[in-house]
């Protein structure tokens, strides 16, 4: 990939709800194959972060430009894809059915086509065996793996995820984050919320913390972990280390 390869660029970009300031002065740019994790404490603006650069809500400052086009709140934005922790599948419609609708009524795809599309993605996250099933026959991660190929059969340049495997017991969360770091083997363009630590470290090309709706500290995974330049960073991270207290 080249330096100057970047698909994400976010300037100046302020956010609030009524008089709350939400997010100040976000400046961040991502690169086309790039995986950029973010962390920061609960309410710090993650998710409305990715909100606006899925055009869920709208902005009081700056700009979200993606591949060179700036992104309008409700404007059709086919080259996001958003997972979040709610999987909001269409619980009257089987696994295959859930996945084409899209692509057939918005983007007015060929059905057979996207059929064939939808079988070999869920062949690669473990599913095969499932476009029958509705979604209450599925377990948290498998609904959860469902989403995702829902969301890439869009065929979006980015990918979002928002504390996808929060709701899920450890298994499922495994399942879940081995799909998102064959993702990022691919090269795929992403932006990971999440507060499983081990999983940043190994998909990351870069982390990013959040505080208080401000970029405070940008680093490699392999030094963010280690030797984070911020003393707030450090707080962060201590909040998931636990020390014996047995003699
Ligand atoms: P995080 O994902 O980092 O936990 P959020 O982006 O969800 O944080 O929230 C950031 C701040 O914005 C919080 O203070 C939250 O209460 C507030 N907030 C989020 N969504 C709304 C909304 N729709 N209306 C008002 N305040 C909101
Ligand atoms: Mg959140």
């Amino acid at each position: 990939m080249s330096e100057t390869s970047e698909l994400l660029e976010i300037k100046h970009l302020t956010k609030s709800f009524g008089t709350t300031s939400v997010l100040e002065d976000i400046n961040l740019t991502v690169r086309k194959g790039e995986a950029v994790v973010l962390v920061g404490p609960s309410g710090c603006g993650k998710s409305t972060l990715l909100r606006c650069i899925g055009a869920l809500e709208d902005i009081q400052g700056g700009e979200i430009i993606i591949d060179g086009e700036r992104i309008v709140k409700g404007g059709k934005n086919p080259k996001v894809g958003m997972v979040f922790q709610s999987y909001d599948l269409f619980p009257h419609l089987n696994v295959l059915d859930n996945i084409t609708l899209a692509p057939r009524k918005v983007l007015k795809r060929d059905k057979a086509q996207v059929k064939e599309e939808a079988r070999e993605l869920l062949r690669r996250v473990g599913l095969a065996d499932k476009e029958k099933s509705l979604p209450r026959e599925l377990s948290g991660g498998q609904k959860q793996r469902v989403a995702i190929v829902r969301a890439l059969i869009m065929q979006p340049e980015i990918m979002l995820f928002d504390e996808v495997t929060a709701a899920l017991d450890p298994e499922m969360v495994r399942e879940v984050l081995e799909v998102i770091l064959d993702l990022a083997k691919q090269g795929r363009t992403m932006m990971i919320v999440t507060h499983e630590m081990q999983f940043a470290r190994a998909v990351a090309d870069r982390v990013i913390m959040i505080d208080g709706g401000r970029i405070i500290e940008e680093n490699t995974p392999g030094r963010f972990f280690t030797e984070p330049q911020t003393e707030r960073a450090r707080q962060f991270l201590n909040t998931f280390t636990y020390e014996s207290v047995k003699k």
